[in-house]
């Protein structure tokens, strides 16, 4: 057993039922503002959903891949056929859910592809038993803090004075997404706007080690962290550009996994971890990782991936978890969907906090007559 092995969940010992049937539904949801990271731009959210029916009890879980690999290696089409042909046959009723995550090892990486099935996998067991969420994952209810992700903008002005539209929404912490030459001055306009503001950057892999005097120049802003400066698939060089930063690095695209969290956290190469549950390998995963890090003193966040509204109660649900100690990404629907095929909405309560929904399992409704409309692509398996 690795030093950074945390105990089982007790779910983890919960038996499959007799699953009728696994649907997946493809859907496209417009954005209302297309959003721009330092490598691509997205104008909608496609994702993959899937869902599980049993005895007359509907569960859902949504792929967190976009349909192409310019952010993960994963796509919704390279999760449908690691599901569809590897994860899904493994599933039998009778078997526990370590059981079959025992099962899933011999799957390497994927992980989008495992939380997907997993996240409706435990809605399914929650609904089961007519508990929310969190409570089956053992979490007690608390309060989440909402923090907002803001795209690249065309000017610092611009992203100034989307800032102040987030602040005066009440969100906990600002992030702003950066990339070479749209970097200091960008954030250094955010910063003199608001000399206290919770405000932190996000590169997605953009720089390299040799920019490293440059971020250094970060350290004078009060950053709460940079997250991934460097490539999405490192880990070492951002140890080495940690001891040139008084600026926390935060990794995310590096963490796929909680051996991934112990290695970052143990080489020094991030103080700080943003989990993303549907990366990782699903809500299991991302707890064990929550609590690794609350051992060790690291502070952790729930990130997100501009999920529809199945997505974004399960990340809601998945904050209970007292590791999660920073406010997350899960902001409002409204700003980034017109309509979402969920209800209610995640909206933002006094004091920039969402309410975890309190319903059985993810405890939003999915919408028929929404969902039908923003559909592209139905399959069934038995
Ligand atoms: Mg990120």
């Amino acid at each position: 057993m690795g030093e950074y092995e945390v105990a089982a969940l007790e779910c983890e010992g919960e038996k499959i039922g007799d699953i009728e049937h696994l649907d997946f539904v493809t859907v496209r949801l417009p954005f209302l503002h297309p959003f721009s990271i330092s490598k691509a731009t997205w104008t909608c959210k496609e994702a993959l959903l899937v869902r599980l029916e049993e005895g007359g009890i509907v569960a859902w879980g949504e792929c967190v891949a976009d349909p192409d690999p310019y952010y993960a290696y994963e796509t919704t089409s390279t999760c449908a056929h690691v599901i569809r042909d590897f994860l899904w046959p493994c599933v039998e009723p009778g078997m526990t859910l370590g059981e079959l995550f025992g099962r899933w090892a011999l799957v390497r990486g994927h992980g989008m592809a495992k939380a997907a099935l997993e996240n409706a996998l435990l809605d399914l067991f929650a609904k089961r038993r007519g508990l929310p969420l969190h409570e089956e994952l053992g979490l007690p209810r608390r309060r989440v803090m909402s923090g907002v992700s803001l795209g690249i903008q065309d000017s610092p002005q611009a992203l100034v004075d989307a800032a102040a539209e987030a602040v005066d929404s009440g969100y906990h912490r600002i992030k702003m997404k950066v990339k070479r030459g749209k970097d200091l001055e960008y954030a250094r306009a955010v910063r003199e706007r608001f000399p206290s503001l919770k405000l932190m950057v996000d590169a997605n892999g953009d720089y390299s080690l040799t920019d490293a005097e440059r971020l250094a120049e970060l350290d004078e802003l009060g950053l709460m962290m940079i997250e991934q400066p460097l490539s999405y698939s490192d880990i070492y060089q951002h140890s080495k550009l940690q001891r040139k930063l008084r600026t926390p690095i935060c990794l995310d695209e590096s963490i796929l996994s909680l051996a991934d969290a112990a290695a970052a956290v143990e080489l020094g190469a991030a103080r700080v971890i943003n989990i993303k549950q549907g990366r990782v390998g699903g809500l299991v995963e991302a707890v064990k990782i929550a609590r690794y890090c609350a051992a060790r003193g690291v502070p952790a966040w729930s990130g997100g991936m501009d999920e529809t509204g199945i997505g974004r109660a399960v990340n809601i649900h998945l904050q209970a978890e007292p590791g999660f100690s920073l406010p997350g990404d899960t902001a409002e629907t409204k700003r980034y969907f017109p309509e979402d095929i969920v209800s209610p909405p995640v909206t933002l309560a006094e004091g920039g906090f969402i309410e975890i929904p309190g319903g059985p399992g993810i405890g939003v409704e999915v919408l028929p007559e929404r969902l039908d409309r923003l559909t592209i692509a139905r399959a069934r398996l038995k």
